[in-house]
């Protein structure tokens, strides 16, 4: 069939499935054009298939030759309609794995579920052994609680007063003031059960009493903290009440892996498009500034160049590891420049629907947005008829 983008609100409901390999290959040729990395050859990745987690892939298999294992909630192909962006990620990821010989194992299911633990610790015990970097990479809007059977469901909502701020309609073009209410007690509690950190300690409580965590090992989760703007929606929101749970869970898991020589901590990476943080309200119209100030100023990164500089810089065997007077590895440094942020905030209550092309980088929070379902991308023929039916052959 012939694939074009389908966009409704902050999704598109179509993907590329030659789209999705060109962005994955994008990212190989990356890792690789830097050279090796002396780091973990056992990785389990917890929210493997887009964004960060994908990115954690490729680096990890094709910068140090990794076996790697991916967990990830995808759809498959059915009836014409095609897969979600993750699905043929993985599949063009695992192709190339293949090729150069490296080990890989998939499961695509719910990660807060106990069968996929168990699932995925048989698959270690069978043909890993053990493993050594554990990351932790979900984003998910809802989580079945494992122990009660009850749904929750993460909103992205102020704490303790309602919110108006600037927001871009991205499919619109239209920059307009948002009212946010303040989220309830219950919202908060669900937000954390979703985004906490319960379900990392419980994944790695479950491989640890299994056995399958290897003496030495490293577990990172990724975290965000961005600027003032978007704390009100963020960082003092619900979604923030997650992370600080997340925080306090890592001091938890680093304690457990401690005793085996082993570490946990958090990576504070940096604001970019993807299908977690456009479904955002505030931050798109943030990182499409970011966008422009860091271009600008040669400082832009992507999901890959992000995670290639924390495995070089935090995780490479030898390397002293940088946290900051909260513990955390701070990969989101060069968005947190003083001039970047003043640069950012300059532009901020001048904004406008007029002038979004003009004072924001629109067009390439756009293109990289598109990018994410496999469209825009160089060498691919978009009025090809393409498979869409493919399968995620071991
Ligand atoms: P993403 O939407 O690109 O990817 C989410 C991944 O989680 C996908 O692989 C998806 O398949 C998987 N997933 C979702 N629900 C699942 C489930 N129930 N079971 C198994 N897999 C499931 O997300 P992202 O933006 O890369 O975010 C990943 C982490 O990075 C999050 O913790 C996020 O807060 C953090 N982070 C994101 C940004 C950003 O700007 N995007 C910045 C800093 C930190």
């Amino acid at each position: 069939m012939i694939i074009k983008p389908k966009i409704r609100g902050f999704v598109c409901i179509t993907s590329h499935p030659e789209g999705c390999a060109a962005h994955v290959q994008e990212q190989i040729d990356h890792v690789k054009s830097k050279g090796l990395i002396d780091g973990a050859k056992k990785v389990l990745i917890i929210g493997a298939s887009q964004g960060y987690g994908l990115a954690t892939r490729i680096t990890a298999a094709f910068g140090s030759k990794a076996s790697t294992i991916g967990v990830f909630f995808e759809r498959e192909p059915n009836n014409g309609r095609t897969a979600t962006s993750g699905f043929y990620n993985t599949i063009a990821f695992n192709k190339k794995a293949k090729e150069e010989g490296l080990y890989t194992a998939n499961f695509n299911g719910d990660a807060f579920s106990d069968e996929i633990k168990q699932a995925v610790i048989a698959k270690i015990k069978e043909d890993l052994g053990q493993v050594d970097l554990i990351i932790y990479s979900l984003g998910s809007p809802r989580r079945v609680h494992p122990d009660t059977g009850a749904v929750h469901k993460s909103v992205i909502k102020p704490i303790g007063q309602s919110f108006t701020g600037k927001t871009v309609d991205t499919d619109k073009d239209i920059i307009s003031e948002i009212t946010i209410e303040a989220a309830s007690d219950e919202e908060i509690a669900d937000t954390v059960a979703v985004m906490g950190g319960e379900d990392w300690e419980r994944w790695i409580k479950t491989l640890d009493d299994a056995g399958v965590i290897a003496d030495g090992a490293t577990s990172v989760a990724y975290d965000y903290i961005g600027p003032e703007v978007t704390w009100p929606i963020y960082t003092n929101g619900t979604i923030g009440s997650a992370k600080q749970d997340l925080r306090t869970t890592a001091k938890r898991i680093d304690a457990l892996l401690k005793v085996t020589r082993g570490s946990a901590f958090i990576s504070v990476n940096k604001a970019l498009v993807t299908q977690s943080s456009s479904a955002i309200p505030v931050v798109p119209l943030y990182i499409s500034i970011l966008y422009k100030v860091m271009k600008e100023n040669g400082t832009h990164e992507g999901c890959i160049e992000q995670i290639d500089r924390l495995f070089r810089t935090q995780l490479a065997n030898g390397v002293a590891q940088d946290f900051d007077d909260d513990g955390r590895v701070r990969i989101d440094n060069l968005e947190m420049k003083p001039e970047v942020q003043a640069a950012v905030a300059a532009i901020w209550p001048d904004i406008s629907t007029e002038t979004l092309y003009e004072k924001s980088d629109m067009a390439g929070y756009k293109k990289e947005f598109l990018r994410l379902f496999g469209f825009g991308m160089k060498g691919v023929d978009y009025e090809a008829d393409v498979n869409e039916a493919l399968s995620l052959e071991e």
